[in-house]
């Protein structure tokens, strides 16, 4: 097996920690700072692209947050759930890269343009982000 952080091939790990093996304490520590930086850049990415939302999309963004719409369904992966009365599907959101994409028509079709475009769940998904929501 090899060392999680290092990749020094090892008999045995000599810690292993959260099913991941590392050769000295060391490169535990050094994975686990890796991690918890690339987790706040995101959160803080998330954060400042929610702020610039254009405001006709903001209205409806603050609906789907004040409905509690946002959920996290496990494996990188959210659910926008509708605003009652207003709408009925339920669309998935899922981390593919650094981005996330949402199953609703709107953004596959921006997708297959391939310009970048935010619909108001992946908005939702960066507000809720924005206010201290991490991934879980
Ligand atoms: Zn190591
Ligand atoms: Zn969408």
């Amino acid at each position: 097996m090899n060392c999680y952080n290092c990749g020094k091939s090892m008999q045995i790990a000599t810690y292993s920690i959260d099913g991941f093996p590392y050769c000295c304490w060391n490169c535990y520590q050094e994975k686990r700072e890796q991690r918890r930086k690339v987790k706040a850049k995101e959160v803080q990415f998330y954060s400042e692209t929610a702020k610039s939302l254009v405001n006709t999309q903001r209205h409806k963004i603050l609906k789907f947050l004040e409905y509690k719409c946002i959920e996290y369904v496990g494996k990188n992966q959210y659910i926008c759930k509708p605003i009652p009365d207003y709408n009925s599907t339920t669309y998935a959101l899922k981390k593919v890269g650094n981005d996330f994409e949402c199953s609703c028509q709107a953004f596959q079709k921006a997708k297959s343009a391939s310009s970048y475009f935010f619909c108001s769940h992946i908005g939702a998904l960066m507000e809720f982000f924005a206010r201290g929501q991490v991934y879980a």
